[in-house]
């Protein structure tokens, strides 16, 4: 199973010295940042997801000059990627289509689209499509649908099949040497069924299953096992854009080949939880929040409820604490007691267990990834997004060990 990794040109600093927590002067971000495939070796995934919308859409993460790095080199200079060892890395190409949802159309005709993917040479292209935001169950004997899709809902499924015969044509017309795969979008195991019959009868075998971001675990399900009733055997799918990473091994023997994720990137700064990824459990980061940097504690300063200096002092006093501990200079105590009284000054909430459990656990010193061998108990400190994206490259370097590890088992 292929795992591909959504850019939102998510890059690290090597040259970032974490104790003065500064760059180097002579940085130049095009040419010194790292992705995650040039920092973890092998690449912690099979290859790289682009979406055109984060390219040149309303919400592009492009800048003009990227923009043209990209048309002028390829894809596959772009991202550097035949410099990295190991097995060669992928590149697919996709419209992005949660970006226009809420758009009567999606705003990119067919034919730029496959010129988009043919000209910056991709391997795999995902024809246009239109996301349908809602989920009716089939009707079975006992349970009646609740309601008929709405016209708009069939709208945009045979929206998304024009689309994707024109695709096929439009590829054929110019010879272009990507792989193209059409969308199914639907609402309903049966509608994702039809979607797939009649991408097959086009001449698709490869197939992207999409909108299935906002379902349950059990709708998704339900819907594979429909698909399953019409599929051909040589036909194989990629999942678009999945959260629940630990069902995906399960997914196998529908015939999913392929799906993409950026949840293990994203949990390392954005979970309440699951910051850290272990071989056997997931960790809580430590928060050590920037007083100076930090908005709200920013204008909690300005509004006389914080002693910035006093508050300055505590935060140097948990990083300090931090490395010592992991010098192995003091006991865990000493970082434990440092982030209590931190806390406890921003009136945060106690951590204190959680923090206990990842200080104790060491992970990072067992972690035989580059960037855990590299700095160490910084990884798992939550603060700045030197530290967070590196925590999110470790993810991925678990997370795809795992996964290929499980799926081997199975
Ligand atoms: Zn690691």
């Amino acid at each position: 199973m292929d795992f591909f990794f959504p850019d939102s040109q998510d890059q690290i600093d090597p040259s970032y010295d974490f104790k003065r927590e500064a760059s180097s002067l002579d940085r130049v971000r095009q040419r010194d940042d790292r992705y995650a495939h040039e920092v973890i070796s092998p690449a912690p995934y099979t290859g790289i997801l682009l979406s055109k919308a984060l390219v040149d859409g309303p919400g592009s993460k492009y800048t003009f000059a990227q923009r043209h790095r990209l048309y002028r080199h390829g894809v596959r200079r772009f991202f550097r990627l035949d410099a990295c060892e190991g097995p060669p890395l992928a590149t697919l190409g996709d419209c992005g289509a949660f970006n226009y949802v809420r758009e009567e159309k999606p705003p990119y005709s067919v034919e730029e689209v496959v010129d988009f993917y043919d000209e910056c040479g991709f391997d795999y292209g995902i024809s246009v499509d239109h996301v349908i935001l809602g989920y009716i169950p089939d009707a079975t004997e006992v349970v009646r649908p609740l309601r008929e899709a709405p016209q708009e809902w069939i709208d945009r499924q045979e929206l998304t099949l024009e689309y994707a015969a024109e695709f096929l044509r439009r590829h054929k017309a110019i010879n272009a040497s990507f792989t193209p795969l059409g969308v199914a979008q639907g609402w309903s195991p049966t509608s994702y069924a039809h979607a797939v019959q009649v991408l097959q009868q086009m001449g698709y075998s490869f197939i992207a299953l999409g909108g299935m971001v906002p379902l349950k675990t059990a709708e998704i399900e339900a819907c594979l096992r429909a698909i399953e009733d019409v599929r051909h055997p040589e036909t194989h799918f990629h999942l678009l854009g999945i959260t629940r990473t630990e069902l995906v091994k399960h997914y196998e023997r529908y015939g999913v080949a392929s799906f993409d994720s950026t949840s293990p990137f994203r949990q390392a700064f954005k979970d309440d939880r699951d910051n850290y990824y272990g071989p056997e459990r997931k960790y809580l980061a430590i928060r050590v929040m920037q007083i100076d940097a930090n908005n709200r504690l920013k204008r909690r300063v300005l509004a006389g409820e914080l002693d910035q200096n006093k508050g300055r002092g505590l935060e140097r006093g948990c990083l300090d604490a931090l490395a010592a501990y992991d010098r192995d200079e003091c006991s865990i105590e000493t970082p434990l007691e440092a982030l209590a009284t931190y806390d406890n000054f921003l009136g945060e909430p106690d951590r204190q267990a959680e923090y206990w459990r990842t200080l104790h656990d060491r992970p990072w010193r067992a972690c035989p990834c580059a960037i855990c061998q590299d700095v160490g108990i910084d990884v798992v400190i939550f603060r700045g997004t030197e530290r967070n994206k590196r925590r999110g490259f470790h993810n991925l370097f678990v997370f795809n060990n795992l996964l290929h590890k499980e799926l081997a088992a199975a």
